[in-house]
């Protein structure tokens, strides 16, 4: 009697995708290893170092032997003073240590926030174009992802009616991300205060994803979404970072804040699954944390290369026949329009890479099929360069 076969790939497994930017990125790396002249415009990082004296902080921790396993939520001081920070510098009235966990990375701070308020058979509204972790994290949580689509014509961001449409009594969770990956959008006070309302209204929870908080251009101002009053504060679980802020993407390290129930469930999981953010680590953002004039100093000296860059890259773009590109004023992207030469942004990219070796990334992994993503987190020389053979690919198409 043959027994039987329980060893398939769990339901999870089996639903998740590998991320669709992969491929793109895995052909531009096999050609630089074969020595071919890439121009990259995939990049999902900061091309700059963590700041010194962040990087001496964790050194100094790491040789007074802060080795050890750490508090699941994370340092004490560390979480003061993010505490502290969503006071003073986002407005957000009232908020306690016990409200913030510090996760290893931006990408798990998500990850923890739907595994906390996603049960299975629930919905999470994702306005697209999206990133690409936020509808799989749902998946897993056993959630359904439901996108609602806002294109260039209406600047990448979704109205509170198509909120309202969306929402059913499934409905627990809508996922806000603003700065954007991968528009660039940013959100206004005015349209964030009115989603909101909508969250509030309806009795939903907001995950909001400000990772890209601090890289924001044209004047514009970051607005936290649960800074507008105590019932928005009570309705947000805001996700951060330190990955995009002070070029710290390989530290791992992530932020939630949360009301409190909230960040005791978050903390409750983390302690079952990652433990805590690499202790040492920890130190290193504390001095970003504690020493806050010295690192937003690092960040716009930052920003001033970005936004050279970004102008660069924009006007570019614009000057290629076919091409389409808002002006988008946060993070480090932009998302041009290319459905106009008949080609699927997969094929566009494919062939790009092909004859002239240029990585974009293709729009449909983003929900946003028509589209590419290009990083300007790279030199002027590439831009240059990736510029005018981008010129060349499309006015031979
Ligand atoms: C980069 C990124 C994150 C998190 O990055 P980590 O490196 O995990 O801190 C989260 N959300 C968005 C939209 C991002 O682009």
């Amino acid at each position: 009697m043959t027994m039987p076969k329980n060893t398939t790939l769990s339901t999870w497994a089996r639903n998740i995708s590998p991320s669709p930017t992969l491929a793109v990125d895995a052909k531009a790396k096999e050609l630089k290893a074969a020595g071919e002249d890439v121009c990259g415009f995939g990049a999902g990082e900061p091309d700059f170092d963590t700041p010194d004296f962040i990087k001496e902080a964790c050194g100094k921790a790491l040789a007074d032997g802060k080795t050890k396993y750490a508090p699941a939520p994370g340092i004490p001081d560390l979480r003061a003073a993010i505490a502290q920070k969503y006071v003073s510098d986002n407005g957000i009235a009232g908020v306690r240590p016990e409200q913030v966990v510090v996760s290893p990375g931006g990408k798990y701070s998500c990850y923890l926030a739907i595994m906390a308020v996603v049960s299975p058979g629930d919905e999470v509204i994702i306005p697209a174009p999206y990133w690409v972790s936020y509808p799989e994290m749902v998946k897993l949580a056993g959630g359904m992802p439901k996108m609602i689509f806002a294109g260039q014509e209406s600047s990448f961001k979704i109205s509170p009616e198509q909120l309202r449409e969306a929402i059913t009594p499934q409905t627990r969770l809508v996922i806000i991300n603003s700065p954007s990956n991968p528009t660039g959008t940013v959100y206004t006070r005015e349209e964030l205060a009115a989603l909101t309302q909508v969250a509030i209204e309806a009795g939903i929870y907001i995950m909001s994803d400000e990772i890209y908080e601090y890289l924001l251009y044209d004047g514009v101002k970051h607005v936290s979404p649960a800074s507008f009053s105590q019932e928005a504060a009570e309705s947000v679980i805001t996700v951060a970072g330190f990955s995009k802020t002070f070029s710290m993407t390989g530290w791992r390290l992530g932020t939630l804040m949360a009301p409190a129930p909230i960040a005791k469930a978050v903390t409750s999981i983390q302690s079952q699954t990652s433990s805590n953010a690499t202790t040492f680590a920890q130190y290193g953002a504390l001095a970003a944390m504690q020493q806050w004039e010295r690192s937003m100093a690092a960040v716009r000296s930052m920003l001033e290369v970005f936004d050279r860059r970004r102008m660069f890259l924009l006007e570019g773009l614009n000057a290629i026949d076919g091409i389409e590109c808002a002006r988008a004023q946060g993070a480090f992207y932009l998302f041009p329009k290319m459905d106009a030469f008949g080609l699927s942004a997969m094929d566009f990219a494919a062939k790009l890479l092909e004859e002239e070796k240029v990585a974009v990334v293709p729009g449909e992994g983003f929900g946003a099929p028509g589209y590419m993503r290009l990083s300007y987190a790279t030199s002027d020389e590439v831009i240059e360069k990736g510029l005018e053979r981008l010129a060349r690919f499309c006015a031979k198409l």
